[in-house]
């Protein structure tokens, strides 16, 4: 695997100068595009003339492709090493289009145990009740596992680069090498790791992104994207088979505006959340913590994610800490939030300020108490994404103080 660097790949793509020659593109809010000869329209409408330069840059309607849209696209494309891009209403919409676009009714995924909440409601109980898509749920981790669950009506595998919350580590290469030999395709949800793994240079077919999280960064937008083959892009908008096309979860292109003036710093600012929530990870371990950060030795997959990532990006900002019980757990959150001011207890992460949940009883929740053990959700796991507000000493400090005036250490 030759090195590869998200940063450099966004600096190598083309400048998208305003209308006026502005240093920021503009934003194309028309929602239909006129075309000069109406020969052009039965064109774009047969998928023969399209956005990309390759296809003379003909636009249609703007549930479709638009020009602003496309930009961030380019950019997602860029962090993941993927052919192509293209963004949506929300990461779930994202998800929802990538997996509808893979399978037919009937059809089964594999799917790791410790996925976002949300994706597991879809997989588990509302595909298979509304269109017979079944899902069997293994240990990622167990690569056994994971080729004995296919079926002969397998058609996608399905994990996240860092698991929510549990952050094991999805062994990209070979679950690509296992989907191949299937003829099923490997769907990669990176939104823990942008910058730090591209997953489509590591074999994965599809990667799909909650941008709403690290990426946006503001805990401001929700929004999602996918990428992969500019074949499988294209597919998700063919006007009579695309699920996002016919879906509909269709990005506003002001919102890509925003997001497109904050990729280009996302690099930076992942290395400074990794950078911290590895001195976090290191010390709180040294102090007898249960904490899972994938930065640590101690951590099983701590080895393969070295072997996984972009080298300089480190292993993360989210780190979970267990503190045994959920009343221990929202004890802490307590004190931190409203004694230490070291961050909010609130779901989400990515955001540039500490955020802090209790996964089992909140972004968890949708899994059932067994499922929850499966995936090693234990109660009095908190799960927390470190910001790089304030300096990391003085947060040290307020963590550190709270735990021992609250009786976490001694
Ligand atoms: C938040 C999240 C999603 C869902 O994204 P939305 O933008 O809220 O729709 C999907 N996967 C992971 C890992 C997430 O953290």
């Amino acid at each position: 695997m030759t090195r590869y660097d998200p940063q450099e790949a966004l600096s190598n793509l083309r400048h998208e100068f305003g209308e006026h020659g502005g240093v920021n593109p503009s934003i194309e809010s028309s929602t239909t595009f006129t075309v000069i000869d109406p020969e052009t329209m039965p064109e774009i409408f047969a998928g023969r003339l399209g956005p990309d330069d390759a296809h003379g840059g003909c636009y249609l309607y703007g549930r479709h492709f638009n020009p602003t849209v496309f930009v961030l696209g380019r950019q997602i494309a860029a962090l993941d090493g993927a052919e192509s891009a293209y963004c949506a209403a929300s990461g779930l919409g994202a998800i929802t289009a990538a997996i509808l676009q893979c399978v037919e009714a009937g059809d089964h995924i594999v799917c790791a145990t410790g996925i976002y909440g949300g994706t597991y409601a879809l997989l588990h109980d509302y595909l298979p009740k509304r269109t017979g898509i079944t899902t069997t749920f293994v240990d990622i981790t167990d690569l056994d596992q994971v080729r004995s669950a296919i079926t002969d009506r397998t058609k996608i595998v399905y994990a996240e680069t860092l698991s929510n919350p549990t952050l094991q580590v999805a062994d990209i290469p070979s679950l690509s090498e296992i989907s191949k030999a299937n003829g099923c395709s490997l769907i990669i949800d990176n939104t823990f790791a942008p910058c730090i793994v591209s997953p489509a240079r590591l074999g994965a077919d599809v990667t799909v992104h909650s941008l709403t999280k690290f990426i946006s960064g503001g805990s401001d937008v929700i929004a999602g994207a996918v990428s992969g083959s500019t074949e499988f892009v294209q597919s998700l908008m063919d006007l009579k088979d695309g699920s996002l096309m016919l879906l509909g979860p269709t990005m506003d292109p002001s919102v890509a505006f925003q997001l497109i003036l904050r990729v280009p710093h996302l690099p930076l600012r992942m290395k400074e959340h990794s950078r911290r929530a590895q001195h976090f990870a290191e010390r709180l371990e040294a102090l007898g913590l249960d904490v899972h950060y994938p930065g640590l030795a101690s951590h099983p997959q701590h080895a393969l994610l070295k072997r996984l990532s972009n080298e300089g990006y480190g292993a993360g900002g989210i780190l979970a800490l267990d503190v045994g019980d959920v009343h221990r757990a929202h004890a802490l959150m307590d004190a931190l939030q409203n004694k230490a001011h070291f961050g909010f207890v609130a779901v989400s992460l990515g955001y540039f300020d500490t955020l802090m949940s209790c996964s089992g009883s909140s972004t968890s929740s949708e899994l059932s108490e067994k499922a929850r053990a499966r995936a090693g959700i234990s109660p009095g796991l908190v799960r927390i994404s470190i910001g790089y507000t304030g300096s990391l000493e003085q947060r040290w400090e307020q963590f550190e103080g709270m735990l021992r005036r609250q009786g976490f250490i001694r």
